[in-house]
């Protein structure tokens, strides 16, 4: 194979040159692939749709990561639902103010094969002492789980094959039930200029469940389409309006060094373009 075309929608997409075939396996629920492109690095592959890449990963991981722990200020406990490839694992484990990280991925051979052919995504976080990795469906994990998170993070793939519950009103009611008073839930949430149906759906689950709901975004360039939007649902109004000084101030604290996330990144990645605002109803 010379070059990965992406399937992910009919009839618009993107195709990478394939430098060189890391790794390509069909595993119990998936069709995983690893390869290398000169300009984007190791790139990951499910189903015909691009995860991730090297080259810009980290404007998708620790916008999912920094957004919602940041603005709670006291985030203990973190869920991951998803997330195989270890990235998001990587950004949660730098805040050293968290006590417990699980992680939830179905897929056994996803977390196995970005261990060995993406070790720059985990960058060694399995082996933080904090990290419990379960091996389950997401749905299943917390339609049994008795425990309560600070941040939920949903790093899920589009809404097909196993992924497709993962946005599911169940599986948001699970998550309300599953996070302490000032809770904080984000999902990947596709880009709506191509994918709008995705943002009105969760839109439509979300809406009556949390006290404060509403959707941010980057531009990731690996996610065609534009920016992509990410859900946020929290249990109180005041971590989405925490103010600027207050984000910069914990930031710094934090210590951690980004190369996408800043405060003020934080702040406006709320403003939303209006024809998604008019999608969700908030025009
Ligand atoms: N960043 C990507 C994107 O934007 O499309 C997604 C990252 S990829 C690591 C998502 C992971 O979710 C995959 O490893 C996949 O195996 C996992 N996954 C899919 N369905 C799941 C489910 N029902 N429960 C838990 N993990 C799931």
């Amino acid at each position: 194979m010379s070059e990965y075309r992406e399937t992910l929608h009919e009839d618009y997409g993107q195709f990478f040159k394939v430098d060189n075939m890391l790794h390509e396996v069909h595993t119990e629920l998936q069709h995983l692939v690893i390869f290398e492109n000169a300009r984007m690095g190791r790139v990951m592959a499910l189903d015909g749709a691009i995860q991730t890449t090297e080259a810009d990963e980290f404007f998708y991981h620790e916008m999912l990561t920094h957004v919602p722990i940041l603005a709670h200020g006291l985030a203990r406990n973190i869920l991951i639902i998803g997330g195989g490839d270890g990235g998001m694992l990587r950004e949660v484990c730098r805040h050293s103010s968290v006590d417990s990280i699980t992680m939830v991925e179905i897929d056994q051979a996803v977390v196995d094969m970005c261990k060995e052919y993406l070790p720059n995504h985990s960058s060694g976080a399995y082996d933080d002492p904090r990290v419990n990795l379960v091996i389950d469906d997401g749905m299943r994990f917390l339609s049994n789980c008795t425990d309560k998170f600070d941040v939920i993070i949903s790093d899920c793939p589009d809404p097909t094959g196993p992924a497709a519950v993962l946005f599911s009103e169940g599986f948001y009611q699970a998550c309300h039930r599953c996070l302490t008073d000032n809770g904080i839930f984000v999902a990947q949430n596709g880009t709506p200029f191509l994918q709008l149906d995705e943002v009105k759906t969760t839109a439509a689950n979300i809406k009556g469940l949390f006290a404060d709901w509403h959707f941010y975004h980057a531009a990731v360039p690996t996610y065609i389409g534009g920016a992509m939007t990410f859900a946020w649902a929290a249990k109180n109004t005041e971590t989405r309006q925490c103010s600027l000084e207050v984000l910069r101030q914990r930031f710094i604290g934090s210590a951690i060094v980004t190369r996408y996330y800043n405060a003020d990144i934080h702040k406006a990645a709320f403003a939303l373009p209006q024809y998604v605002l008019q999608a969700i109803g908030k025009p």
